[in-house]
């Protein structure tokens, strides 16, 4: 039976970046590395961006850490190991570049996951990397400091060290389905309670589904607390609501019933109350419907009217003031109700192995030597930009880097 070096359990970025860096450190003679993957490379990496993959973000490491909340600190040294400059390199000295889009987003510049996965396949090729496909890894026991790979239908593999890197637990027909949570488990490991993340919400509303495909540009959306606020894009679509403001306020989710929305976050309360009253005289002649033109897409105002109670064919100067203070704060805090999350189409999962249990230095096990943890089957789930891309990357390449010295340091001491 063959005894690998390293085995990396997962083929998506996480772990091929992860068989990557572990080829670079003990060399290519020999197939010694194995990635096993229950698919074929890369599937959900293809999906990414709508098939552009928005594989990163220009933003300084600080500003991406903050995109994982509380985990910021466990990412540090990944992230700081490993940056977006470093990734962006990687397919740059094999010709492919990249370009920055809205936001600090970048995408290769031919619009294609593919040439991004294409250029991954061509360093697993170069480092002798053993890519073993259509092979699920069901089971990982440790017996004498050699871990044993049982493959379904197959025969088991036997490694030094592992790096476990099988993904959430979303879009399983990509084969994330959620086994690496089972395999962490039978180590010991906790795994922290998981939900779908960056997913868009479903709306009952009859009226506001009308204005599918409507997008409000800038909005600042919440669950009515002000930690997780969102600023961003929102998209009405036929089952509810999505775009990029939504995605990220969806790892915030619980079981909230109601969102609230202000849909002018450029003006604060004080300085619309103070227009609107200056309006009052200026501008009386003018119909409510056409004055909320200054604050609103046109499409929107019906409905903003018909949820605010208020006839839009009032002139300003009939306003009562409770009709003022309404529509000031439907303005600010206009409430959308909400019926869950479209599970199906999340793209993250958020929660997974607990990172007080893994080295944030090495992604070593704390409770079982020589196991390594990487991607989105940790905890830390982070929002839309490329941020969770990267994560995959820079947990992937330490958990890779620090395998293989980990391996080397043993048998230098033999
Ligand atoms: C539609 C969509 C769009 C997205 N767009 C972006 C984007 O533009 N930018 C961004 O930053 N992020 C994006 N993401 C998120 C990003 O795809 C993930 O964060 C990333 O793929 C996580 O990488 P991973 O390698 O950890 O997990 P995965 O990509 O899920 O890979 C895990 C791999 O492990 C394999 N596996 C699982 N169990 C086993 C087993 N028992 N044995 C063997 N193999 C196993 C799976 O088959 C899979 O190939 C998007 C996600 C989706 C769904």
């Amino acid at each position: 039976m063959k005894k690998y070096k390293i085995a990396v359990v997962g083929g998506g970025p996480t772990g091929i970046i992860a068989a990557i860096s572990a080829g670079k450190i003990l060399g290519s003679a020999l197939k010694e590395i194995i990635l096993i993957e229950k698919t074929s490379l890369g599937e959900k990496l293809l999906l990414t961006g709508g098939g552009r993959a928005n594989i990163t973000n220009s933003k300084p490491i600080k500003e991406q850490l903050l995109k994982f909340s509380k985990h910021k600190n466990f990412l540090k040294h990944s992230f700081h190991g490993f940056t977006n400059e470093d990734l962006l390199d990687i397919f740059e000295n094999k010709g492919l570049e990249f370009k920055e889009e809205w936001n600090g987003k970048y995408f290769p510049v031919d619009g294609k996951a593919s040439s991004v996965l294409k250029i991954l396949k061509e360093y697993l090729d170069e480092l002798k990397i053993h890519v073993r496909l259509n092979s699920c890894v069901e089971l990982i026991t440790k017996k004498n400091d050699e871990f044993h790979i049982k493959i379904k239908d197959e025969n088991t593999v036997t490694s030094s060290k592992v790096v476990l890197a099988t993904g959430g637990k979303t879009y399983p027909k990509t084969g994330s389905t959620g086994h690496g949570y089972k395999i962490a488990e039978n180590f010991k490991h906790e795994i922290s309670p998981i939900k779908p993340g960056l997913v868009p919400f479903k709306i009952k509303d009859k009226e506001l589904q009308k204005l599918s495909g409507m997008t409000l540009e800038d909005v600042e959306v919440s669950f009515g607390n002000d930690e997780n606020k969102v600023r961003g894009s929102l998209l009405i679509s036929h089952f509810g609501l999505s775009g990029p403001a939504i995605l990220d306020l969806s790892n915030f989710y619980t079981s909230n019933t109601t969102i609230l929305m202000d849909l002018i976050p450029n003006i604060n309360e004080t300085e619309l109350n103070k227009r609107i009253m200056d309006d009052l005289g200026s501008k009386g002649k003018m119909l409510l419907k056409n004055y909320l033109k200054f604050y609103l897409k046109n499409r929107f105002i019906d409905y903003f009217l018909k949820t605010t109670a208020i006839d839009g064919d009032k002139k300003l100067s009939n306003l009562s003031k409770k009709d003022r203070i309404k529509i000031t704060n439907n303005l600010k805090q206009f409430i959308i109700n909400i019926d869950g999350v479209l599970h199906e189409v999340a793209m993250i999962t958020c929660g997974g192995v607990k990172t007080n249990e893994i080295n944030p230095k090495t992604m070593e096990s704390k409770l079982v030597p020589g196991l390594f943890f990487a991607g989105e089957l940790l905890e830390p789930a982070g929002l839309t930009g490329g941020y969770n891309l990267q994560m995959a990357f820079s947990t992937g390449f330490l958990a890779g880097k620090s395998a293989a010295k980990s391996f080397q340091t043993e048998h230098s001491l033999k």
